[in-house]
């Protein structure tokens, strides 16, 4: 064991995993081993582990569900930072607060409950809360950029401080967090609906999601974010790139804008398809795809 290692195992109070295998933690099912998996306990400890990887001049990065990136087939040099203690949620009125690490779908489930409305679109998202601000995530009848009132964040000196929506500018699929910030929680704001109403919109974003995406085989969703007033997924079928395949790396037939590992697909075959995909579209269409999922390590 190296002494970082050794260190690190005294220093994070929720334990650390070495060499673990990021497949286990992706929707792609893809992805070499992180040297460092660490999972913080809550604020404090997650301080005390930034910190040392400051310190010691470890390379770091956050993980919610692992299901916007794809993590390269040598893995991850450094420490992933799990977020899955992150786990509060409370509402007060019309007001949900949420830890980093709760699942978008167990505050969809609390705010039907509580007949709360505004968060229908995240039906079928499969992400955490964290995840969700850090990407923008939505769909064509809302995104969270549109109910955050404030984000807790952990600033790359350790201090922690709430920022404001506007602070954040949310666009399409992206906000303006600076390098090195972690989301900690999130409060937004929803409003009162009648259950009924909140049901029916669930259930038909959910019919359209299977409906409409290859949800059977494991993706990170939509690889492009949809340029200005255009669907992704329409400029790669017209570019005749749907259902082509590289190893087991697969352009959805269903859904162009996914690639499906169709078995055992390598980082490299994504990777190299989301290449081939960059190029048959700018040839044909004139329009430089911008990646929405994002790659991460060797
Ligand atoms: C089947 C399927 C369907 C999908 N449908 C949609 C959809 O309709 N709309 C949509 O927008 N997305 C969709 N996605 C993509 C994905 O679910 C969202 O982007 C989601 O918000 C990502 O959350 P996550 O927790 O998995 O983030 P991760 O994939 O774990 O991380 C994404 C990025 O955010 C950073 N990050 C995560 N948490 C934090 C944090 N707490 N602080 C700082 N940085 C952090 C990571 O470092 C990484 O850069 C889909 C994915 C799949 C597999």
């Amino acid at each position: 064991m190296s002494e970082v290692e050794s260190q690190l195992r005294k220093v994070a109070r929720g334990g650390v995993r070495s060499g673990e295998p990021l497949s286990r933690h992706t929707s792609f099912k893809i992805g070499g081993p992180a040297d460092f998996w660490v999972e913080p306990v809550d604020v404090e400890d997650l301080i005390r582990l930034i910190g040392f990887l400051q310190q010691k001049g470890v390379d770091w990065t956050v993980f919610g569900n692992g299901t916007n990136v794809l993590i390269k087939d040598g893995g991850f040099r450094g420490a992933i930072i799990s977020l899955k203690a992150f786990a509060g949620l409370t509402v007060e009125g019309s007001c949900v607060r949420a830890g980093a690490g709760v699942g978008m779908e167990r505050v969809l489930v609390k705010a039907v409950d509580l007949e709360l409305s505004g968060l229908e679109f995240a039906a079928g998202i499969p992400g955490t809360v964290g995840g969700a601000v850090v990407t923008n995530a939505g769909g064509r009848s809302g995104e969270i950029g549109g109910i955050v009132r404030k984000v807790k964040v952990l600033d790359s000196r350790l201090n922690m401080r709430w920022i404001s929506e506007r602070e954040l500018r949310f666009t399409h699929r992206s906000c303006c967090l600076s390098p090195g910030m972690v989301v900690v929680e999130v409060e937004i704001e929803l409003e009162s609906g009648d259950a009924g109403d909140i049901r029916r919109r669930i259930a038909g974003i959910r019919n359209r999601r299977r409906d409409t995406q290859p949800l059977e085989s494991p993706s990170a969703g939509c690889i492009f974010r949809n340029p200005e007033g255009k669907s992704a997924g329409e400029l790669i079928e017209s570019a005749g790139l749907a259902g082509t395949r590289i190893g087991d790396a697969e352009v959805s037939a269903k859904h162009a804008n996914f690639i499906v590992n169709a078995g055992k697909a390598k980082a490299s075959d994504i990777l190299a398809l989301m290449e081939m995909i960059e190029a048959e579209v700018l040839r044909h269409c004139g329009i430089e795809l911008e990646r929405e999922i994002r790659v991460v390590g060797d």
